[in-house]
């Protein structure tokens, strides 16, 4: 039995774990590689395996970056079931159809082009069909229920409290060659407690291995109720002026945190009610997906919202805009209001052209509450740059800019620590889905606090995996 790390190997995205055992191939998550254009677009193309050779996936969350080549692996050859949960299931039905849509449009122009140039065309990643034929080989599967993945592996999905439907995984495998048994456990993505909606991320079952995530390995995070208060202050002051408040964010997790947010203060008397858009067709999906998993949301949203009958991404004048021309028409908006929408990073999507019409307006606000990768327009705007370029033009920055760190979905460094303090029975401790350098540096954490064994594995290793004979197990039962 052994473990083979690809993506997210001292590196953020492209989530991919295969686990290798009785002759069977479980891949644990698919995820797109994001970044630089030329270096992503080719470790996307290329499964370091045959896809027709795995035997079934099981996916922690959404998020493209560990669901996003689902679609590529499909139309490569894997014919085999998806694990996930209910909800992780009905997000990726909007998710990966976008993320396919996207391909297209980018084969598009780079074939318009390619023709003008005389060189060939190009195919997209993967198309709209293929994404299709993905989402029917999901098997949805609820919380805390065991499954089982093949002959001899039983899995099951606890909350991960990181988006809807997250799960961490807990993996009893038999390897019916030695007769071991080895418990794996991976978190996928880990949430943080007190995160709105969300239930606290549930700690895992006494586990052998345990792959974890350390994206914010080496970073604490702001006080989520100074955060509140932040973004309380800020509609305000905005209100005030007159002006528009615009929130680029992930249409996933971020924006209904983020409306959920201001629905609670708009319900407390916290701030004026105004209008409020949420400007992106994807958002207003998966927003409904939301409304359909109240079996995913924490006991304080079901007090103030569910028990009510309320709901809490809908409230005073907030709407949800899918037309292209609903969304130009806010150009004319006259009077203050917020604008919420995607990309997270500003390197796309409707909130870049929100950006270029305000950003020059003093009156304005513009609020990142995401993380912002280099090279983004998000970056440089949270570096304070007095000058952007947005499609190519300059842009003096008078809008005032604000960075809001606390509403992460994501770990920090104290979470993970007692996160992975109160798993029993750990072994050896794989960091995977962090920049190298804040892998080495929470290993380092992680060895101070006693824990023997913990490696930062790079992409392409294998490491075995050894448990204790099963017919010695019992006898010592
Ligand atoms: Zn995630």
């Amino acid at each position: 039995m052994e473990i083979q790390f690809i993506g997210a190997a001292q590196e953020v995205t492209g989530s991919k774990h295969l686990l290798k055992v009785n002759g069977k191939k479980i891949l644990l998550d698919c995820g797109m590689f994001q970044g630089r254009r030329k270096e992503s677009a080719q470790k996307n193309d290329e499964f370091p395996f045959d896809p027709a050779e795995i035997d079934a996936v099981v996916l922690s969350h959404a998020h493209i970056d560990h669901s996003g080549l689902l679609p590529l692996l499909v139309k490569k050859g894997f014919n085999g079931p998806i694990f996930s949960t209910h909800a992780t299931r009905d997000l990726c039905q909007f998710m990966l159809a976008d993320s396919a849509y996207i391909q297209e449009r980018d084969a598009e122009y780079i074939n318009k082009k390619n023709m003008k140039k005389g060189e060939p065309m190009v195919e997209p990643l993967y198309n709209v069909d293929d994404a299709m034929q993905a989402l029917n080989q999901f098997y949805g599967v609820g919380y805390d229920r065991a499954f089982v993945v093949e002959d001899g592996v039983v899995a099951c999905f606890y909350d991960a409290g990181h988006i809807l439907g997250s799960a961490v995984v807990h993996l009893i495998i038999h390897d019916k060659e030695t007769d071991e048994q080895v418990r794996l456990a991976f978190t996928g993505d880990l949430g943080r407690k007190n995160i709105p909606l969300l239930r606290d991320p549930v700690v895992l079952p006494e586990s052998d291995y345990l792959i974890s995530e350390c994206t914010y390995g080496d970073r604490l995070h702001e006080s989520i109720q100074d955060a509140d208060e932040q973004l309380i202050k800020i509609v305000n002051d905005t209100y005030k002026k007159g002006g528009k408040l615009i929130i680029p964010a992930f249409s996933v997790g971020r924006t209904q945190e983020i409306v959920y947010r201001l629905n609670i203060a708009l319900n407390h008397g916290l701030i004026p009610d105004f209008p409020i858009y949420v400007d992106s067709p994807l958002s207003g999906n998966i927003t409904e997906v939301f409304s359909a998993h109240p079996e995913c949301f924490d006991r304080d949203t079901y007090k103030e919202f569910i028990d009510n009958r309320l709901n809490p991404f809908g409230f005073g004048r907030l709407k949800y805009i899918s037309r292209v021309e609903d969304s130009k028409a806010l150009n004319n908006h006259q009077g203050p209001c917020i604008i919420i929408s995607a990309s997270g990073m500003c390197e796309f999507g409707r909130v870049v052209h929100h950006l270029k019409n305000n950003i020059e307006d003093e009156k304005n606000t513009v609020l990142i509450v995401g993380y912002q990768a280099a090279y983004t327009l998000g970056r440089r705007l949270q570096e304070g740059q007095e000058i952007v370029r947005i499609f190519g033009v300059q842009y003096r920055v008078r809008a005032s800019v604000f960075v809001i760190n606390a509403f992460s979905a994501h770990a920090d460094r104290s979470d993970l620590i007692d996160y992975i303090g109160r798993v029993k029975g750990v072994k050896k401790v794989f960091l995977v889905h962090g920049e190298k350098d804040q892998g080495l540096k929470f290993k380092d954490v992680l060895l101070e606090s006693g824990y023997p064994d913990v490696v930062v594995p790079a992409s392409g290793d294998v490491f075995p995996l050894n448990g204790d004979k099963l017919s010695e197990k019992f006898k010592r039962e």
